[in-house]
């Protein structure tokens, strides 16, 4: 059975591949940063921010012109920086959300990196090899490595690198899928299982499990009641009612979706020696519908914790794909990854080998898939 496991360890670099970290470092920071500023200048326009996709794009049109110096550094480090952006806006939209719920937490909003705490990090991904004595990376060539034999040389299917600076040292930490021993005496297969919104869990051996029709009700009278409580006049004894409706509305929503959550747990707990679930905060999964996203969020929270306990009881285990992994994106018949999938898009079409598959079936299969890579 495969999980995932993080490597650190510290690189021997000479005078040239210094440069080139450092420099790669640059490309990531410059890329945070710039990012940062078009989100904010665009929250100041009024417009929605953009995502780390139309950021890559923009940037990918400024290199031709006055950024060409980013050609010198490997297109992943930037990338790979307005992904960490958009995580980084994501947590702050969790953490102010989880505030106004009473919880006592600082919330941070994302900040501009400078070089004062050092030169950065950047990560990369693709073509990595781990030898004995040194590590390859894309751009950077084989950097040697102080520590022998640490990093896993085989059995071991390496997500990404993230190269970081500290102190004048410089260090790698690799991201893998590692083997572990198979659990005794378990005949049942593995699953990978993806969740949604218009279809709670799409398991890949094609079952599914819908989201069942009261919900949608509830969800229906739980906005109403809400636009209510918007109308209603800051401490009148009429918000206080409708406040009261909306919290019973709410309970009736998370009893009812906790309900189905329960019977889907359950059943695949009992009939599968393992799972797959992609990781929380999936960013870019709903935007722009907060409604939808919390509902969303609390599902995805309740269905893991569920199958945690239950995967305990029933001797299933359950995995969490690196926050990286392409799920959605990837082709499970030929592995090729899109750059771009659109979130309206129902159906995944591999333009590489002509696949066609449901998308939430397409990605719970590639969750199952990091099972058996080696
Ligand atoms: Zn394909």
């Amino acid at each position: 059975m495969y999980v995932l496991r993080a490597y650190k360890t510290e690189l021997d670099l000479n005078n040239t591949q210094r440069t080139n970290c450092a420099r790669h470092a640059g490309a990531a920071r410059y890329a945070y940063n710039w990012g940062l500023a078009r989100k904010l200048e665009a929250r100041q326009a009024g417009k929605p921010a953009p995502s780390a996709i139309d950021l890559h794009r923009e940037l990918n049109l400024l290199k031709i012109t006055e950024l060409s110096w980013m050609y010198d550094v490997s297109k992943c480090a930037p990338q790979e920086a307005l992904r960490d952006l958009d995580q980084a806006f994501a947590h702050f939209f969790r953490r102010v959300k989880e505030k106004k719920a009473g919880k006592n937490i600082k919330v941070g909003f994302p900040r501009f990196k400078s070089k004062k705490n050092g030169l950065g990090s950047f990560r990369l991904t693709g073509a990595i090899h781990v030898f004995e004595k040194a590590i390859q990376l894309p751009r950077l060539g084989v950097l040697r490595l102080k520590e022998r034999g640490y990093l896993p040389v085989s059995s071991a299917h390496i997500l990404s690198a993230t190269v970081s600076e500290k102190a004048g040292r410089w260090f790698v930490s690799l991201q893998v899928e590692m083997e572990i021993p198979e659990a005794a005496g378990t005949d049942k297969p593995v699953a990978g299982v993806d969740l949604g919104i218009n279809r709670m869990a799409q398991v890949s051996d094609g079952v599914h499990f819908e989201n069942p029709r009261a919900l949608k009700n509830a969800l229906t009278k739980l906005k109403r009641v809400q636009r209510v409580v918007s109308r209603r006049q800051k401490g009148s004894a009429n918000r206080k009612k409708a406040l009261r409706q909306l919290a019973r509305a709410h309970y009736r929503v998370a009893n009812i979706r906790k309900d189905a959550l329960h019977k889907a747990t359950s059943l695949l707990a009992k009939t599968k020696s393992a799972i797959v679930l992609e990781n929380l905060n999936v960013s870019g999964m709903i935007k722009n519908h907060h409604l939808a996203q919390a509902i969303a969020d609390v599902g995805l929270y309740e269905f893991r914790r569920q199958l945690v306990y239950k995967g305990a009881w029933y001797s299933c285990e359950i995995l969490l794909a690196d926050r990286f992994y392409p799920s959605t994106k990837r082709c499970s018949q030929c592995g090729q990854v899109k750059p771009v999938m659109g979130l309206g898009e129902r159906e995944y079409q591999c333009e590489h080998c002509g696949f066609v598959i449901d998308r939430d079936l397409n990605a719970a299969i590639n969750l199952e898939q990091l099972l058996y890579v080696s």
